[in-house]
């Protein structure tokens, strides 16, 4: 790309960018309402607003052609219609084609005269995707227009991005919107904000032409290179999400190590003898070193800023308790952090247990504490409390902490940078800021942990504690569900607990959940006489949580569930777990979830089930479950296989939550990154400051803090 003159940026008035969505033609104040939830106020924020996959609707798959797993487009005759309300309502539709196949399309979910309408003889042209059902190939809630007698079908000239949403914005309306806001975008050295040497230098393309494309890739754009991320369009803007996030990454570290923290050692000690003394373990070498690398920074009268890295059940948890005791014993207060309220309430169990008998106060706030509680803990916080553990909640308004000493973050890769800003925040009254101790399960390779925590220092608790028996990992095909279930039901029978986890990745929670009520269904017709539990993330926290007593008390054999239970849940008893298409989740996810079994010293078992035909990477991923239950090891594995890239689900089960980027598939970016990175610090601070605030937003402002 030819280098250009630096041109200075228009004054902010005259940046479309900058105007709010309320000024676009037809966006009322519902739909700015609407726009909000999503982080979407201004013009810039709809242009930022990336497609997470594409559909393709540009052509007609016949029936007999459909393959299990993929999105597809049918056309079809209804040739029967059921009701059924076994377990719940349901509507059964089942369309023919030219292919003389059959094709059942299922529906939890719908209304009278959605059902009155779909009656036989009538054409549908349906898209979803094809699993296999009892009964053969379906789609589970496909989205279907309704065909006059003799209406040819149209099908689109372009594929359809998929943008993340929220309930009642609909896909077309969002993609409205936001093409009238692409119409705004301003010529391309206007929206650019990397210097022209510096793209030049690293062969940036256009950031226009890189926003032009994905909104609205042309008639022959590559579907593949798409879902995979790959496309030189997505790249572009891959890599300006990861240099503002390095960027922002930097400026906060500096910005709170400038600061001073209260030193939080030089006590007795006593507090942390005395939890110790009443451990049934003792501390696993590597936990020792690192509990002692967390004391020598707090000891600092500068902010501590460590990220705690540690395979799941090695033993992050009491680590952290020993950190708060040092606050605690300093006479400051400690806020703990989970990103799930299911986490956030065994914290409070765990440190409860553990630190009532030193007769420290423990305090409980999350979003599911309202009204007169809420007020009471609140209050609470405010003056006494030692504890505080909750959710993001805790970073709410009106939660103001009197002498916050250290903030303890567990599971960081689930929250975003921008709720660690905001926690973080919170200390800032006065002169002291708090310590700040994140603990993640996620072990992550050096290269990428100095770009994803740039702003943190990095310690490992590389050894598990002893006694642990490894989790005997096997895959098996679909096409033998019913030896698996089976198999559940044998296992229930002798008493032991089993997960079921469901792991469509959709983009919205419904249709997960729908996903995990269908195999709910399932496993309770098949396994009569126990007792199935279902979790997911559209219940309320109230019945969640009832849900997860009742399995932890024993009462429920399986549980059936959606990745909910993906991090920090610890049920012991719980010995065996399923995982339904297994082969569509990264190394990194499947760790996570499987790190549920085995916590105790029962044997444990995991099933991959899978739907054939199996890739190559996913075969691959598949096997290094079966061979491994090295969280470092399969970390190394899963980027190995990852340099090509992966087709779906990366982004949800990134570090971070970016919008396009994936700190593994575009790991090969970060030399560039931490490059151009250092140079704009130094010596483009303004594009910075825009740069942060085009991609971060409303987090911007405690960067500049
Ligand atoms: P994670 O690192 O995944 O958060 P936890 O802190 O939940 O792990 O610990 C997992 C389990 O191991 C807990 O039941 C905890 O009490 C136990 N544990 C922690 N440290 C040790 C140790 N040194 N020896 C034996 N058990 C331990
Ligand atoms: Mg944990």
């Amino acid at each position: 790309m030819a280098a250009r003159t630096v041109r200075p940026a228009p004054p902010a008035d005259t940046d479309p960018g900058m105007v709010p969505v309320s000024a676009l033609p037809g966006v009322g104040p519902a739909l700015v309402a609407a726009l909000a939830r999503l982080g979407l106020e201004r013009v810039q924020d709809l242009w930022f607003h990336l497609p997470l996959r594409y559909e393709d609707k540009t052509r007609v798959t016949a029936i007999a052609d459909l393959r299990v797993g993929e999105r597809a487009q049918v056309e079809g005759v209804v040739e029967a219609v059921e009701r059924g309300f076994r377990y719940r309502p349901q509507l059964k539709v089942a369309i023919g084609d030219n292919s003389r196949q059959t094709l059942l399309l299922r529906f939890f979910h719908f209304n009278r005269a959605q059902a009155e309408q779909l009656l036989p003889g009538t054409r549908l042209l349906c898209y979803g995707e094809v699993r296999h059902g009892a009964q053969g190939l379906e789609m589970v809630h496909p989205t279907y227009q309704r065909l006059g007698g003799d209406e040819t079908v149209n099908v689109d000239e372009l594929l359809s991005p998929v943008y993340p949403t929220t309930e009642g914005l609909g896909q077309k309306r969002l993609a409205g919107v936001i093409a009238k806001a692409m119409a705004l975008l301003p010529p391309a050295e206007r929206l650019e904000l990397i210097p022209p040497e510096l793209c030049a230098e690293h062969g940036l393309t256009s950031l226009r032409d890189a926003l032009l494309y994905v909104h609205r890739p042309p008639p022959d754009a590559h579907l593949g290179q798409l879902m995979l991320g790959q496309h030189p369009a997505q790249q572009r803007l891959a890599f300006e999400e990861l240099l503002t996030q390095h960027l922002s990454l930097k400026r906060m570290r500096a910005a709170v190590r400038r600061r001073h923290a209260p030193k939080l050692g030089g006590g007795d000690g006593v507090l942390r003898a005395q939890l110790l003394g009443g451990l049934p373990f003792q501390l696993t070498a590597a936990q020792q070193r690192v509990s002692a690398e967390v004391a020598q920074d707090l000891a600092q009268a500068k902010p501590m800023l460590r990220l705690v890295q540690g395979d799941v059940g090695s033993g992050k948890t009491v680590v952290a308790a020993l950190a708060a005791l040092a606050a605690v014993e300093a006479g400051h207060q400690v806020a703990l952090m989970a990103p799930t309220e299911l986490l956030a309430e065994q914290h409070l169990h765990n440190f409860r247990h553990w630190l009532r008998p030193l007769g420290i106060e423990v305090a409980w706030l999350a979003g599911k504490v309202t009204g007169k509680a809420r007020k009471l803990a609140l209050e609470r916080v405010a003056a006494e409390a030692s504890v505080v553990i909750g959710t993001h909640a805790l970073m709410q308004e009106g939660v103001a902490f009197a002498r916050l000493g250290l903030v303890i973050v567990d599971e960081q890769h689930r929250f975003g940078v921008q709720q660690r800003l905001a926690l973080r925040d919170k200390g800032k009254d006065g002169e002291l800021v708090p310590h700040q101790l994140v603990l993640t399960a996620t072990p992550i390779p050096r290269t990428l942990a100095m770009s994803a925590y740039a702003d943190l220092d990095v310690s490992s608790i590389d050894e598990l504690p002893p006694g642990r028996t490894p989790v005997q990992t096997i895959a098996i095909s679909n096409a033998r569900r019913l030896e698996v279930i089976e198999r559940i039901h044998a296992a229930c029978a002798e008493g032991r607990q089993a997960y079921w986890v469901c792991t469509l990745i959709e983009e919205s929670e419904q249709l997960r959940a729908q996903a995990a009520e269908v195999a709910h269904a399932e496993l309770s017709a098949a396994l009569s006489g126990f007792r199935i539990g279902l979790i997911h993330g559209r219940m309320k926290p109230k019945e969640k949580q009832a849900v997860m007593d009742a399995f932890k008390a024993g009462e429920l054999a399986v549980l059936v569930a959606t990745t909910v239970i993906e991090v920090g849940v610890d049920v012991p008893r719980a010995s065996l777990m399923v995982i339904e298409n297994s082969e569509r989740l990264g190394l990194a996810q499947l760790h996570q979830l499987r790190g549920r079994v085995g916590r105790g010293a029962l044997a444990s078992n995991c099933v991959l089930l899978y739907q054939p035909p199996l890739g190559q990477l996913a075969r691959e991923r598949l096997q290094v479950m079966r061979d491994t239950n090295d969280g470092f090891r399969i970390a190394e594995k899963d980027l190995e296989l990852r340099g090509p890239g992966e087709v779906l689900g990366t982004r949800q089960t990134g570090q971070l939550s970016f919008r396009i980027a994936d700190l593994t598939r575009d790991a090969h970016l970060l030399p560039a990154v931490q490059q151009v990175g250092e140079h704009m610090l130094k010596e483009h601070p303004r594009q910075t400051g825009q740069l942060i605030e085009r991609w971060i937003g409303g987090a911007a402002r405690f960067v500049h803090a």
